[in-house]
């Protein structure tokens, strides 16, 4: 963190993409610059339902300039809002108390507000998390590693990971998918691989005709 704050603005990401094969050694370097950004007191919040292993849970994420910057959430239970609304923004108040207003419709003050939305997902463990994908995010971590790191643990007793992960696959840019598919390689053939979204889930496709090979991962 010292690093940022004194000036350095990028920093060197190595990254092993053991798993797909012997061609990979070739792309195996990639060299990320990050820049910090500040949380500005006030972000645009998109409110997304999840429900995982039958319970419901609402995930709160945070742009600036239409990119997540932090997110927030867990048990739906904790904070129910109406499934209507038409936009929403945070607001810092102090160290760790946000302030959330739901704009309900073109009426200024048709709104709901939440103070102190963190108290509404006390969860400890699903805390954590948020912290250290927000923490990830402002210092400028594409979506698509994060998403990486949590899917490694997804799938385990534990189920917030996944529940991000599926999340945070909505603000995946070009640039991420580009990135993802360069550290990749065809299983089948070697080959060089493109990465699409398609209605929610990624399309791996093998850009060698005579291969054919394709992947879907849907979350
Ligand atoms: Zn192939």
């Amino acid at each position: 963190m010292e690093a940022y704050d004194s000036g350095l603005k990028g920093i060197t990401v190595y990254r092993d993409g053991c798993r797909t094969g012997v061609l990979n050694s070739i792309k195996k370097e990639v060299i990320d610059h990050v820049v910090r950004r500040e949380r500005p007191k006030t972000t645009d919040i998109k409110i997304h339902k999840v429900k995982y292993k039958n319970l419901n849970y609402m995930v709160l994420v945070g742009l600036v300039d239409g990119k997540p910057i932090e997110v927030f959430g867990g048990l739906e239970e904790g904070l129910s809002l109406p499934t209507k609304y038409q936009s929403a923004t945070l607001t810092k108040k102090s160290r760790g108390h946000y302030s959330l207003v739901v704009q309900l419709s073109d009426d200024p003050e048709d709104i709901l507000k939440v103070n102190n939305v963190s108290a509404r997902f006390p969860a400890e463990d699903i805390m954590t998390i948020t912290r250290l994908i927000s923490l990830s995010m402002r210092n400028g971590v594409p979506v698509s590693e994060i998403t990486d790191q949590l899917q490694k643990s997804a799938g385990g007793m534990f189920e917030a990971p996944a529940i991000f992960a599926r999340v945070l696959k909505n603000y995946l840019e070009d640039e991420d998918l580009v990135q993802m598919a360069a550290l990749k390689v065809c299983p089948q053939c070697g080959g060089e691989i493109e990465i699409r979204r398609e209605s929610g889930c990624l399309i791996e496709t093998c850009q060698n005709t005579k291969c054919g090979w394709i992947n879907s991962k849907c979350s």
